[in-house]
């Protein structure tokens, strides 16, 4: 529990909520070559309670997380919750407005591998910092919101990472298994916020429902029950009315597939499915057909991402498997 919690103003910025109250409003932060306003919800609650610190649009065009984070901070009955929820509603807004793949425009970088960041870095490397030490950094637990990007599909999961710390650990893994997406990935991600957030010593959780620049209300409605659960798991909101999670499987690693080569990707494999070691799972193919590359799994295991854009370049991300 954090002391903040109960009793006294939850604050960011200039942003200001008393007890039983929620505030709403956009915080400046100077990200040096730009200073851009990040939409914040305050929830302050009467009773004590834990701060969770919950993102989304850490990657802008990942419009289901987006969507489903601002539902659950704004029907939150701040008369009933206990402790507070500091939500940063889209985490980066210049990837927003472009509805920028992967990276950050202001300067190319991918924010979700610069933290825990760097003050006097470029635009992401400030905007991690500024999420680390004013949104992380006092709260209890730690959520960050995601879905497939714009060119990305995807099967519902969680992340953890394992510090070998039980009071963070069995907390991580139990924020998990309240979200209950259908898998569980475990394991480290450097430069990442759930990493970051594991450092300053609290369990960080991973959630991953829908992509491709879509947000139908099925996932938006996965999203928002998962994050509702979750937060009632951490004694924030009363879950009692709540839909039970769904079973969860735990998997061990996930591999990562890239390009080798630049051209049009045509995968053999849809999301969900089970592949072997050496099986095929696509081929990148030259303007005219040809083939440059025939894609084979690493290892065995199920697809978890793909990305579903015609378009390809080298080193880009193709697939995961997890196992
Ligand atoms: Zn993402």
């Amino acid at each position: 529990m954090s002391e903040a919690s109960g009793g006294t103003d939850l604050v960011l910025g200039h942003l200001r909520a008393a007890p039983g109250t929620r505030v709403t409003g956009h915080v400046a932060v100077d990200l040096g070559v730009a200073t851009v306003e990040v939409p914040v919800a305050l929830v302050n609650g009467r009773e004590p309670g834990p701060r969770v610190a919950v993102t989304s649009g850490i990657h802008g065009a990942e419009y289901v997380s987006i969507a489903a984070h601002r539902r659950v901070a704004m029907e939150l009955d701040p008369a009933t919750v206990r402790g507070s929820l500091v939500s940063v509603l889209v985490a980066n807004p210049a990837a927003f407005a472009a509805r920028s793949i992967y990276v950050d425009p202001l300067d190319g970088k991918n924010l979700n591998r610069v933290f825990p960041g760097d003050p006097a870095g470029s635009a992401s490397q400030r905007l991690a910092r500024w999420i680390h030490d004013a949104v992380m950094t006092g709260s209890d637990a730690f959520i960050d919101m995601h879905c497939g990007d714009m060119n990305e599909a995807l099967v519902p999961f969680n992340g953890i990472e394992e510090t070998g710390d039980p009071g963070i650990d069995d907390r991580a893994r139990a924020m998990a298994a309240a979200y209950g997406l259908d898998y569980l990935v475990v394991g480290p991600l450097p430069g990442s916020t759930t990493t970051s957030a594991t450092a300053l010593g609290m369990p960080a959780l991973l959630a991953e429902v829908g992509g491709q620049g879509l947000w139908p209300a099925a996932d938006v409605d996965r999203h928002a029950a998962g994050l509702r659960r979750t937060l009632a798991m951490l004694g924030l909101r009363d879950g009692s009315g709540d839909p039970p999670a769904g079973v969860q499987r735990r998997l061990g690693s996930d591999v990562w597939l890239r390009s080798g080569t630049t051209g049009f990707w045509h995968p053999a494999v849809a999301v969900g499915d089970t592949v072997r070691p050496g099986d095929r799972v696509g081929e990148v193919q030259d303007a005219f057909g040809a083939p440059l590359e025939v894609v084979t799994a690493s290892a065995g295991g199920v697809v978890l991402f793909l990305v579903t854009s015609l378009a390809m370049n080298v080193g880009d991300p193709l697939l995961a498997l997890g196992s």
